[in-house]
Protein backbone atom coordinates (compact mmCIF):
# COMPACT_ATOMS: atom_id res chain seq x y z
CA UNK A 1 0.00 0.00 0.00
CA UNK A 2 2.65 2.74 0.74
CA UNK A 3 4.74 1.34 -2.27
CA UNK A 4 1.43 2.15 -4.18
CA UNK A 5 1.36 5.98 -2.57
CA UNK A 6 4.77 6.33 -3.50
CA UNK A 7 4.42 5.61 -6.63
CA UNK A 8 1.33 7.51 -7.39
CA UNK A 9 3.20 10.16 -5.74
CA UNK A 10 5.74 10.20 -8.05
CA UNK A 11 4.04 9.79 -10.69
CA UNK A 12 1.65 13.00 -9.68
CA UNK A 13 5.39 14.82 -9.08
CA UNK A 14 6.28 13.95 -12.96
CA UNK A 15 2.89 14.52 -14.66
CA UNK A 16 2.60 17.86 -12.75
CA UNK A 17 6.25 19.30 -13.16
CA UNK A 18 5.63 18.04 -16.36
CA UNK A 19 3.17 20.01 -17.86
CA UNK A 20 2.62 23.11 -14.79
CA UNK A 21 6.21 23.31 -14.16
CA UNK A 22 8.68 27.11 -14.55
CA UNK A 23 10.71 24.18 -16.43
CA UNK A 24 8.57 23.64 -18.90
CA UNK A 25 9.46 25.86 -21.86
CA UNK A 26 6.55 24.71 -24.07
CA UNK A 27 4.02 26.19 -21.80
CA UNK A 28 2.31 28.43 -24.36
CA UNK A 29 0.32 30.73 -20.96
CA UNK A 30 3.67 30.93 -19.03
CA UNK A 31 4.19 34.77 -19.55
CA UNK A 32 0.71 35.89 -20.03
CA UNK A 33 -0.50 38.26 -17.34
CA UNK A 34 -2.48 36.77 -14.77
CA UNK A 35 -6.61 37.08 -15.47
CA UNK A 36 -8.31 39.39 -13.28
CA UNK A 37 -9.67 37.50 -10.38
CA UNK A 38 -12.04 39.15 -7.73
CA UNK A 39 -10.52 41.86 -6.48
CA UNK A 40 -11.11 40.75 -3.13
CA UNK A 41 -9.28 37.79 -3.84
CA UNK A 42 -5.56 38.73 -3.33
CA UNK A 43 -3.03 35.50 -3.54
CA UNK A 44 -4.44 32.64 -4.10
CA UNK A 45 -4.19 31.03 -1.08
CA UNK A 46 -0.40 29.92 -1.98
CA UNK A 47 -2.03 27.87 -5.47
CA UNK A 48 -0.43 27.88 -8.49
CA UNK A 49 -1.57 29.90 -11.73
CA UNK A 50 -3.12 26.80 -14.02
CA UNK A 51 -3.46 26.64 -17.86
CA UNK A 52 -6.87 25.94 -18.97
CA UNK A 53 -5.94 23.31 -21.78
CA UNK A 54 -7.70 20.12 -21.85
CA UNK A 55 -6.40 16.75 -20.30
CA UNK A 56 -4.84 14.63 -22.50
CA UNK A 57 -5.89 10.69 -22.15
CA UNK A 58 -2.70 10.01 -20.11
CA UNK A 59 -3.27 12.81 -17.76
CA UNK A 60 -6.82 11.65 -17.06
CA UNK A 61 -5.26 8.42 -16.44
CA UNK A 62 -2.80 9.83 -14.16
CA UNK A 63 -4.57 12.31 -12.49
CA UNK A 64 -8.03 10.23 -11.91
CA UNK A 65 -9.96 13.60 -11.17
CA UNK A 66 -13.63 13.32 -10.01
CA UNK A 67 -15.25 16.36 -9.31
CA UNK A 68 -18.74 14.71 -8.00
CA UNK A 69 -16.38 13.41 -5.52
CA UNK A 70 -16.55 14.77 -1.65
CA UNK A 71 -14.59 17.75 0.07
CA UNK A 72 -13.82 17.40 3.64
CA UNK A 73 -14.30 21.14 5.30
CA UNK A 74 -12.06 20.88 8.80
CA UNK A 75 -13.45 22.78 11.78
CA UNK A 76 -11.34 24.02 14.04
CA UNK A 77 -11.99 25.80 17.19
CA UNK A 78 -8.86 26.60 20.14
CA UNK A 79 -5.47 25.59 19.16
CA UNK A 80 -3.05 25.34 21.89
CA UNK A 81 -0.42 23.64 24.10
CA UNK A 82 -3.03 20.80 24.91
CA UNK A 83 -5.60 18.68 23.61
CA UNK A 84 -9.20 18.98 24.36
CA UNK A 85 -12.68 18.80 23.31
CA UNK A 86 -12.78 22.17 21.69
CA UNK A 87 -8.78 22.45 21.65
CA UNK A 88 -5.78 20.76 19.15
CA UNK A 89 -2.71 20.57 20.53
CA UNK A 90 0.28 22.42 18.07
CA UNK A 91 1.98 18.75 17.70
CA UNK A 92 -1.33 17.41 16.53
CA UNK A 93 -2.08 20.58 14.62
CA UNK A 94 1.39 20.09 12.69
CA UNK A 95 0.88 16.24 12.60
CA UNK A 96 -3.06 16.82 10.69
CA UNK A 97 -1.37 19.07 8.10
CA UNK A 98 1.43 16.60 7.45
CA UNK A 99 -1.73 13.68 6.87
CA UNK A 100 -3.70 16.01 4.80
CA UNK A 101 -0.79 16.80 2.53
CA UNK A 102 0.41 12.79 2.76
CA UNK A 103 -2.81 11.87 1.84
CA UNK A 104 -3.15 13.83 -1.60
CA UNK A 105 -4.51 17.07 -0.37
CA UNK A 106 -3.96 20.52 -1.48
CA UNK A 107 -6.23 23.43 0.41
CA UNK A 108 -8.92 25.31 -1.51
CA UNK A 109 -10.22 28.64 -0.28
CA UNK A 110 -13.53 28.30 0.90
CA UNK A 111 -15.25 30.64 -1.31
CA UNK A 112 -14.06 29.13 -4.37
CA UNK A 113 -15.64 25.81 -3.20
CA UNK A 114 -18.86 28.07 -2.78
CA UNK A 115 -18.57 29.43 -5.99
CA UNK A 116 -17.53 26.00 -7.94
CA UNK A 117 -14.65 27.48 -9.24
CA UNK A 118 -11.63 24.79 -7.68
CA UNK A 119 -8.20 24.89 -8.74
CA UNK A 120 -6.24 22.62 -6.85
CA UNK A 121 -3.53 21.06 -8.80
CA UNK A 122 -4.09 18.36 -11.11
CA UNK A 123 -4.82 14.76 -9.20
CA UNK A 124 -4.88 16.36 -5.82
CA UNK A 125 -7.86 16.48 -3.62
CA UNK A 126 -8.85 19.60 -2.00
CA UNK A 127 -9.44 20.34 1.69
CA UNK A 128 -10.59 23.29 3.30
CA UNK A 129 -9.42 24.88 6.58
CA UNK A 130 -11.65 26.67 8.68
CA UNK A 131 -11.45 28.12 12.11
CA UNK A 132 -14.36 29.27 14.47
CA UNK A 133 -13.89 31.57 17.50
CA UNK A 134 -11.01 33.92 16.27
CA UNK A 135 -8.59 32.75 19.24
CA UNK A 136 -5.03 33.58 19.87
CA UNK A 137 -3.74 30.35 18.82
CA UNK A 138 -4.91 30.74 15.80
CA UNK A 139 -4.14 33.68 14.63
CA UNK A 140 -1.44 36.22 16.42
CA UNK A 141 1.34 38.37 15.59
CA UNK A 142 4.00 39.34 17.17
CA UNK A 143 7.62 41.75 16.71
CA UNK A 144 10.61 40.28 15.37
CA UNK A 145 13.69 40.13 17.53
CA UNK A 146 16.13 41.11 14.99
CA UNK A 147 14.42 44.14 13.46
CA UNK A 148 11.18 44.76 15.47
CA UNK A 149 8.61 43.91 12.34
CA UNK A 150 5.28 42.10 12.69
CA UNK A 151 5.63 38.69 11.96
CA UNK A 152 2.88 35.54 12.26
CA UNK A 153 3.27 33.96 15.67
CA UNK A 154 4.96 30.59 14.26
CA UNK A 155 3.17 28.32 17.16
CA UNK A 156 -0.03 30.10 15.98
CA UNK A 157 -1.96 27.84 13.40
CA UNK A 158 -1.01 30.75 10.55
CA UNK A 159 2.38 30.30 11.68
CA UNK A 160 2.56 26.37 11.76
CA UNK A 161 0.87 27.15 7.93
CA UNK A 162 2.81 29.46 6.49
CA UNK A 163 6.18 27.45 7.71
CA UNK A 164 4.30 23.81 6.31
CA UNK A 165 3.56 25.09 2.94
CA UNK A 166 7.34 26.54 2.58
CA UNK A 167 8.27 23.22 2.27
CA UNK A 168 5.65 21.35 0.62
CA UNK A 169 4.47 24.67 -2.24
CA UNK A 170 1.63 22.46 -4.25
CA UNK A 171 0.07 22.16 -0.15
CA UNK A 172 -0.76 26.16 -0.16
CA UNK A 173 -2.38 27.73 2.55
CA UNK A 174 -6.14 28.94 2.32
CA UNK A 175 -8.04 29.26 5.21
CA UNK A 176 -11.28 31.04 6.51
CA UNK A 177 -11.11 32.28 9.68
CA UNK A 178 -14.64 32.59 11.18
CA UNK A 179 -14.62 35.46 13.39
CA UNK A 180 -16.85 37.36 16.01
CA UNK A 181 -16.11 40.78 18.19
CA UNK A 182 -15.27 42.48 20.06
CA UNK A 183 -11.69 41.01 19.97
CA UNK A 184 -11.17 38.48 17.63
CA UNK A 185 -7.80 36.43 18.08
CA UNK A 186 -7.66 37.73 21.31
CA UNK A 187 -6.44 41.14 20.52
CA UNK A 188 -8.83 44.27 20.46
CA UNK A 189 -5.97 46.67 20.03
CA UNK A 190 -4.74 45.59 16.53
CA UNK A 191 -7.73 43.63 14.90
CA UNK A 192 -7.52 46.02 11.73
CA UNK A 193 -3.53 44.72 11.43
CA UNK A 194 -4.40 41.54 12.06
CA UNK A 195 -7.72 41.03 9.34
CA UNK A 196 -5.51 42.98 6.88
CA UNK A 197 -2.54 40.71 7.22
CA UNK A 198 -4.93 37.61 6.86
CA UNK A 199 -6.31 38.92 3.43
CA UNK A 200 -3.48 39.93 1.96
CA UNK A 201 -1.80 36.67 2.52
CA UNK A 202 -4.75 34.86 0.72
CA UNK A 203 -6.64 33.63 3.80
CA UNK A 204 -10.51 34.52 4.25
CA UNK A 205 -12.35 36.14 6.76
CA UNK A 206 -16.04 34.62 7.31
CA UNK A 207 -18.54 35.26 9.76
CA UNK A 208 -19.67 33.99 12.95
CA UNK A 209 -22.15 36.67 14.02
CA UNK A 210 -20.90 40.03 15.89
CA UNK A 211 -21.57 38.51 19.73
CA UNK A 212 -21.08 35.10 18.82
CA UNK A 213 -24.69 34.72 19.17
CA UNK A 214 -27.26 31.29 19.41
CA UNK A 215 -29.31 32.26 16.64
CA UNK A 216 -31.49 28.85 17.12
CA UNK A 217 -34.36 31.16 18.88
CA UNK A 218 -33.65 34.64 17.85
CA UNK A 219 -35.62 36.70 16.10
CA UNK A 220 -35.34 37.34 12.60
CA UNK A 221 -34.29 40.90 13.15
CA UNK A 222 -31.53 39.68 15.86
CA UNK A 223 -29.87 37.02 12.83
CA UNK A 224 -30.44 40.05 10.15
CA UNK A 225 -28.44 42.63 13.16
CA UNK A 226 -25.81 39.66 13.74
CA UNK A 227 -24.90 38.68 10.54
CA UNK A 228 -25.16 42.09 8.97
CA UNK A 229 -23.10 44.15 11.80
CA UNK A 230 -20.27 41.81 12.07
CA UNK A 231 -20.35 42.21 7.98
CA UNK A 232 -20.18 46.03 8.00
CA UNK A 233 -17.45 45.80 10.87
CA UNK A 234 -15.06 43.74 8.36
CA UNK A 235 -16.03 45.98 5.60
CA UNK A 236 -15.37 49.19 7.64
CA UNK A 237 -11.73 48.17 8.77
CA UNK A 238 -10.65 46.66 5.79
CA UNK A 239 -12.85 46.90 2.34
CA UNK A 240 -13.23 43.18 3.09
CA UNK A 241 -16.40 41.26 1.72
CA UNK A 242 -17.33 38.49 4.50
CA UNK A 243 -18.97 35.95 2.28
CA UNK A 244 -19.45 32.85 4.26
CA UNK A 245 -21.11 32.11 7.86
CA UNK A 246 -20.63 29.78 10.42
CA UNK A 247 -23.23 29.29 12.83
CA UNK A 248 -21.98 29.73 16.44
CA UNK A 249 -23.14 26.60 18.32
CA UNK A 250 -24.71 25.39 14.87
CA UNK A 251 -27.78 26.88 16.44
CA UNK A 252 -29.91 27.19 13.07
CA UNK A 253 -32.35 29.98 13.03
CA UNK A 254 -36.37 29.09 12.55
CA UNK A 255 -35.95 30.07 8.58
CA UNK A 256 -33.74 30.64 6.74
CA UNK A 257 -34.95 34.28 6.17
CA UNK A 258 -31.33 36.94 6.31
CA UNK A 259 -28.97 33.68 6.13
CA UNK A 260 -28.26 34.64 2.57
CA UNK A 261 -28.52 37.60 2.04
CA UNK A 262 -30.27 40.67 4.10
CA UNK A 263 -29.31 44.73 5.11
CA UNK A 264 -27.70 45.96 8.02
CA UNK A 265 -27.71 49.89 8.82
CA UNK A 266 -28.41 50.68 4.88
CA UNK A 267 -25.46 48.19 3.94
CA UNK A 268 -26.11 45.26 2.18
CA UNK A 269 -24.29 41.24 2.96
CA UNK A 270 -24.07 38.55 1.54
CA UNK A 271 -23.59 34.72 2.12
CA UNK A 272 -22.74 32.75 -0.65
CA UNK A 273 -22.54 29.64 1.85
CA UNK A 274 -23.65 28.84 5.85
CA UNK A 275 -22.09 26.34 7.25
CA UNK A 276 -22.65 23.57 10.22
CA UNK A 277 -21.07 22.43 13.02
CA UNK A 278 -20.31 18.62 12.39
CA UNK A 279 -20.33 16.19 10.98
CA UNK A 280 -19.25 14.94 7.45
CA UNK A 281 -17.26 15.62 4.02
CA UNK A 282 -19.04 18.09 1.94
CA UNK A 283 -20.78 17.39 -1.55
CA UNK A 284 -19.21 18.40 -4.20
CA UNK A 285 -20.40 21.97 -5.14
CA UNK A 286 -21.31 20.64 -9.04
CA UNK A 287 -23.52 17.75 -7.32
CA UNK A 288 -27.51 18.14 -7.08
CA UNK A 289 -26.67 17.20 -3.07
CA UNK A 290 -25.28 20.48 -2.55
CA UNK A 291 -26.62 23.03 -0.35
CA UNK A 292 -25.22 26.15 0.16
CA UNK A 293 -27.52 26.90 3.36
CA UNK A 294 -25.92 23.72 4.97
CA UNK A 295 -22.75 22.89 4.47
CA UNK A 296 -21.45 19.93 6.56
CA UNK A 297 -18.27 20.03 8.49
CA UNK A 298 -15.85 17.31 10.14
CA UNK A 299 -14.57 18.66 13.87
CA UNK A 300 -10.83 18.59 13.75
CA UNK A 301 -10.45 16.09 16.23
CA UNK A 302 -8.57 13.28 16.33
CA UNK A 303 -11.73 11.14 16.50
CA UNK A 304 -13.46 12.28 13.42
CA UNK A 305 -10.54 12.97 11.73
CA UNK A 306 -9.15 9.33 11.77
CA UNK A 307 -13.29 8.39 10.97
CA UNK A 308 -13.61 10.22 7.56
CA UNK A 309 -10.12 10.63 6.43
CA UNK A 310 -10.07 6.77 6.84
CA UNK A 311 -13.32 6.66 5.18
CA UNK A 312 -11.92 8.15 2.12
CA UNK A 313 -8.77 5.51 1.99
CA UNK A 314 -11.29 2.78 1.78
CA UNK A 315 -13.23 4.01 -0.49
CA UNK A 316 -11.19 6.46 -2.70
CA UNK A 317 -13.73 6.68 -5.10
CA UNK A 318 -15.86 9.50 -3.12
CA UNK A 319 -13.42 12.01 -3.04
CA UNK A 320 -13.52 14.94 -4.96
CA UNK A 321 -9.40 14.64 -7.19
CA UNK A 322 -9.38 17.77 -8.58
CA UNK A 323 -8.48 18.12 -12.36
CA UNK A 324 -6.37 21.13 -11.81
CA UNK A 325 -8.57 23.68 -13.97
CA UNK A 326 -11.57 25.73 -12.43
CA UNK A 327 -13.29 26.23 -15.29
CA UNK A 328 -13.60 22.19 -16.35
CA UNK A 329 -15.18 19.68 -14.16
CA UNK A 330 -14.45 16.74 -15.04
CA UNK A 331 -16.42 13.56 -14.14
CA UNK A 332 -16.72 9.77 -14.53
CA UNK A 333 -18.92 8.80 -17.22
CA UNK A 334 -22.55 7.90 -16.69
CA UNK A 335 -22.68 10.66 -13.78
CA UNK A 336 -23.91 13.56 -15.54
CA UNK A 337 -27.39 13.49 -14.07
CA UNK A 338 -26.05 13.59 -10.78
CA UNK A 339 -24.73 17.44 -11.85
CA UNK A 340 -26.25 20.25 -10.56
CA UNK A 341 -27.11 22.13 -13.77
CA UNK A 342 -27.42 25.66 -11.88
CA UNK A 343 -23.72 25.08 -10.84
CA UNK A 344 -22.19 24.23 -13.82
CA UNK A 345 -23.33 27.42 -15.90
CA UNK A 346 -20.28 28.42 -18.04
CA UNK A 347 -18.16 25.73 -16.96
CA UNK A 348 -17.08 22.84 -19.67
CA UNK A 349 -17.89 19.22 -18.22
CA UNK A 350 -15.43 16.80 -19.39
CA UNK A 351 -16.40 12.47 -19.25
CA UNK A 352 -14.11 10.02 -19.10
CA UNK A 353 -13.99 6.45 -18.22
CA UNK A 354 -12.73 5.84 -14.60
CA UNK A 355 -12.97 2.21 -14.15
CA UNK A 356 -9.53 0.70 -13.06
CA UNK A 357 -9.60 -1.56 -16.16
CA UNK A 358 -9.23 1.27 -18.65
CA UNK A 359 -5.70 1.91 -19.80
ZN1 LIG B 1 -18.07 29.62 17.79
Amino acid sequence: MLMLVAVGFLLYKAGYERFFGPTNPGNPHENEPVEAGDPDKGDMGGQPEVPDEDLTEEQLALFRPNELGKIPIIMYHAIGDTEGEWQRSRDNFRADLQRFYDLGYSLIPLNDYLRGQISAPAGRAPLILTFDDATAGQFNMIQSETDGEWIPDPDSAVGMLLEFERSHPEFGHAATFFIDFPAPFGDAKRVEENLTFLIENGMEIGNHTYNHKNLQSASPDVVVQEIGSLANKVRELCGYETLSLALPYGGYPKTDDGLASGEWEGQPYTNLGVLLVGAEPAPSPYSSKFSPLAIPRIRGSQEELDKWLGNFERYPETRFVSDGQASTVTIREGEQDKLDPSRIEGLKVVTYDLSPTSK
